[in-house]
């Protein structure tokens, strides 16, 4: 009977309504009594446990170890309780729920059997309302949606699926009484994680089992048995510190953090972490096999071939094993499974497996199944078939915010949120584990307690202040997404059809749903957020109203990820090094970095420059030539760089636009002073143009390229080449180029300190290269010379550069003078970032856009 267990919706007002009595909503129940905030939980089920009350297939485990696949708020009560198995089963976690509401006295404040239906925003009191399936109506400050991610299953989408008359059942809502399958013919729909545990134990029963795969899926044994010794041992030997490890963890459980590439890796290196992460039986071990794992496809499929290698060692019959093997997705893009004989079960005799992508379902009958060339009859069917996951469960509730405007219309393009725990428009409302939070790519009851510490606090903070409601600003919430986007991007994760995207459900916004960025990296950004005033939000109550907009994460991830390896090491300024010792330290430097991409040839030479001979780099494309010729100078402030310093990026742009790159090698400051850059750089465009058939190049097919202060002996070649009538010069390519020797920007004082170029390093190359009264000359300061009749220009721009502005200058000074331009900036880059090939992943879209740009100076080459 409803509310029976429970209690019932007496007092229709309270503080919080809290949706969903799993893990999350009973920690939260408990926290918020704790701070005295009058709480109704109330969930559809008539018990609590969430996800471990429904889920009860056979087979039904955890797949993080159940050591960290716990709640550690209270340490007292962890030493309580004692897990049976490394992956507890479903009764024994649905045990320790029941344990922790009985323990915590939760069940008074909980009302089972009720499902929310509608949730409206009251502006004029502040409040919600809320509808039940019963009919209630509740008001609440604060409603919280602990409504989990995997809880709303997916409808199966097959036709006559209500046509079958024998038995049903959906692993997701397993009936409670003994299911007994023996002597059944079976058909078991769906192969991801509910289908792989379950599949070997309803065979174990069954006289007969039909497996319908659409994907295969990667799985590797559990190997379960006691929990893991080393675990248990690190767990107690210090308790606070292990848990402590586990909410600054990648995934939310402790373990080390590899510097082995599965892509640069020897073969035996390569085994032998392979081998351990299998014999491990972990997910985030083998996740973590290798650090570029899940961003280079290369190094995944190291590892997917393994794990094919071993599906075929199992499988005996050579054609099942194929159908089998995982082909169309990176390992780890869809949730990889954790499994017990899972493969070994197709084995037996009265097991098969039938490909739907080569024998998809045209139906489902009163007494089976067809496929389009196959009839099949079944006692049961089980439908594994997966869930709406993440965004379900909470548009599943008809959610009205400010102005009318529904959540569901809100995120019919994809959810949008500040933290994936609130959304402008909506105020007072908050989701737990929700769509741009680390969730179910983390182990989620470190992630949930993340998120209920967080909220609670916010609330006990709000009211401490005196204010009723808190919201998201849009700005906040649009720097959010965009940073889950930027993190998601560098990774395979966007490749694959998976539920993570969205894929699983017909007409669902493809969107990568929860952020990539690792449970450590987001809980310093939620923290941030609060200790900074809580950034991005807005407070309004009796106390006034109080807005601190902001974005929290404007640098790409991979770029901040730099930045905090290079803060770490705690490096000297370059400015505060002799030249001498600067040179040595960046080639120091130069020496760890990845190579950059293959190129058809690379060869040094010697040109004439203007005093003396000067060292090239030549990289030829791998393509049949003649090719246009890109000079290309590099970087160093005129004062460091060398044929080395930008090989990776010459070999990149080389790939990228097929063209001819020769790299010169100008003479340096303080050793050879302004105009000797300047001048050696026009006399080697010279002597390539006049060379051009010997480099292999299209004679008359001429462009420049430069990097900082290459690039403004570049712009310079450009202006002196115009004004000599020759070399014809067909395009310029500027990345972030020094263009002016004023230094008082907005963006040297935005960008002064903390992104690697700094105004005070900038300062010394400046100095070392020039007189204060040569900066001002238009071979210093190109934005100062005449700027018509110049070859067209890309300029790149980045966001945290000192540079930046006076690359904009030069952009729209050109433009005005005439000039065809194209201006990219590159968002959250920094002075250096574009140029660390193979480093910074998120640079590699602007990489290809110069490319194609350096493409299109010459004219298209006809291939006879
Ligand atoms: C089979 C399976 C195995 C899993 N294994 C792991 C694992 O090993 N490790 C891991 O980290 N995660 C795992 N997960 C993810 C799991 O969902 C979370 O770990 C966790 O249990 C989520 O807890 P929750 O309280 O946030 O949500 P849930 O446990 O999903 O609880 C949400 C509750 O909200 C209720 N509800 C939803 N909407 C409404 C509504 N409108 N009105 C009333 N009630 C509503 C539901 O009935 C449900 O009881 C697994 C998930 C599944 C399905």
């Amino acid at each position: 009977m409803p509310g029976e267990n429970g209690s019932s919706i007496v007092a229709a007002e309270v503080d919080v309504v809290v949706v969903g009595a799993g893990f999350s909503g009973l920690y939260l129940l408990h926290r918020l009594r704790q701070l005295g905030f009058s709480t109704k939980v109330v969930d559809a089920a008539d018990d609590v446990g969430g996800t471990w009350y429904w889920n009860r297939y056979p087979g039904a485990r955890c797949d993080i170890p159940t050591t960290d696949y716990s709640y550690s708020f209270d340490p007292e009560f962890e030493l309580e309780w004692t897990w049976s198995e490394k992956y507890a089963t479903q009764p024994e976690i649905l045990s320790y729920l029941r344990h922790v509401a009985d323990r915590y006295d939760l069940r008074r404040d909980i009302e089972f059997s009720t499902r929310i239906e509608s949730a409206a925003w009251d502006e004029s009191a502040s409040r919600w309302r809320l509808r039940t399936d019963r009919g209630e109506q509740v008001s609440c400050r604060f409603y919280v949606m602990a409504s989990g991610c995997l809880s709303l299953p997916k409808a199966p989408d097959i036709e006559g699926a209500d046509q079958f008359r024998g038995s049903v059942y959906f692993t997701s809502k397993w009936p409670h009484e003994n299911v007994d399958f023996t002597g059944k013919r079976v058909a078991v729909i769906g192969t991801g994680s509910s289908g792989i545990q379950s599949i070997p134990l309803i065979a174990a029963q069954g006289a007969q089992l039909i497996v319908f795969q659409r994907t295969a899926n990667f799985s590797i044994p559990a190997r379960n048995g006691p929990p893991s010794a080393e675990r248990l041992a690190a767990l107690t030997t210090d308790r606070a510190a292990y848990r402590e490890a586990a909410k600054w963890s990648r995934g939310g459980v402790p373990g080390e953090i590899t510097e082995v590439s599965g892509a640069t890796a020897t073969e035996e290196m390569r085994r032998e972490r392979f081998e351990a992460a299998w014999e491990a039986g972990e997910l985030l071990e083998i996740l973590g096999v290798f650090n570029d794992l899940m961003l280079n496809p290369v190094a995944n499929e190291v590892v997917a071939e393994m794990i094919r290698e071993r599906i075929r060692s199992v499988v005996v019959d050579p054609d099942t094993a194929e159908t089998l093997c995982p082909r169309d997705h990176p390992f780890g893009t869809k949730r990889p499974c954790l499994d017990t004989n899972y493969f070994k079960t197709y084995n037996l005799p009265h097991v098969r497996i039938v490909d739907l992508r080569k024998h998809p379902i045209a139906a489902i009958t009163e007494s089976g199944l067809d496929t389009n060339d196959e009839s099949f009859e079944f006692d049961a069917i089980v439908y594994a078939t997966g869930f709406d996951a993440m965004t379900g469960p909470v548009v599943a509730v008809d959610i009205t915010g400010r102005d009318g405007v529904t959540l569901r219309e809100k995120w019919m393009d994809g959810p949008s949120t500040y933290l994936g725990l609130t959304t402008a428009g909506f105020p007072n409302f908050f989701t737990i584990t929700g769509p741009g939070s680390p969730s179910v790519l983390s182990n989620m009851a470190v992630s949930i307690e993340q998120h209920v510490d967080w909220i609670v606090d916010c609330l006990d903070r709000l009211r401490a202040r005196g204010f009723e409601t808190i919201e998201p600003t849009s700005v906040a919430e649009a720097g959010w997404n965009q940073h889950v986007e930027d993190c998601a991007a560098i990774t395979l994760y966007p490749t694959a059809d998976s539920w993570y995207m969205g894929a699983n459900v017909p007409g669902k916004p493809r969107v990568f749903l929860p952020y990539v960025g690792g449970v450590d990296a987001y809980r310093a950004a939620c923290d941030e957020v609060a200790s900074n005033d809580y950034l991005g939000y807005s407070f309004a109550g009796p106390g006034g109203l109080h807005c601190n907009d902001g974005v929290i994460r404007r640098l790409q991830p991979d770029v901040a990820m730099v930045l905090e390896v290079m803060a770490a090491l705690e490096l000297p300024p370059i400015e505060s090094m002799p030249v001498e010792e600067a040179r040595a330290f960046m080639q120091a430097v130069e020496a760890e970095r990845p190579p950059g991409p293959e190129v058809g040839e690379i060869i040094d030479g010697v040109m004439s420059g203007a005093a003396q001979g000067l060292d090239y780099r030549l990289y030829r494309p791998a393509s049949p030539g003649p090719h246009p010729i890109v000079a290309y100078f590099h970087g160093g402030g005129w004062v460091l760089g060398s044929l080395d310093s930008d090989d990776p990026f010459c070999r990149d742009l080389c790939a990228r636009s097929d063209t001819v790159i020769v790299s010169v090698n100008y003479r340096h400051a303080p050793e050879a002073r302004f105009p000797a850059a300047a001048d050696d750089a026009f006399a080697a465009v010279r002597w390539i143009a006049a060379n051009a058939l010997e480099l292999s190049g299209i004679p008359g097919q001429l462009a420049v390229a430069g990097w900082s202060a290459g690039a403004n002996v570049a712009a310079v070649t450009c202006q002196l080449a115009r004004d000599a009538g020759a070399p014809d010069i067909l395009g310029q390519v500027l990345l972030t180029p020094v263009t002016d020797a004023v230094m008082s920007r907005p963006s040297y004082e935005d960008n002064a300190d903390g992104y690697v170029m700094t105004a005070a390093l900038m300062q010394w190359f400046w100095d070392h290269y020039a007189d204060l009264a040569d900066r001002s000359e238009p071979k210093a300061s190109p934005l100062r010379g005449e700027l018509s009749n110049l070859p067209p220009a890309l300029i790149v721009t980045a966001e945290f550069d000192p540079l930046r502005d006076e690359g904009v200058a030069y952009a729209e000074a050109l433009a005005s003078a005439g000039v065809p331009v194209r201006h990219l900036l590159a968002r959250g880059h920094i002075h250096t970032s574009l140029t660390m090939v193979d480093v910074v992943l998120s640079g590699a879209d602007l990489r290809a856009q110069m490319g194609e740009t350096v493409q299109s100076f010459f004219p298209a080459t006809v291939l006879a």
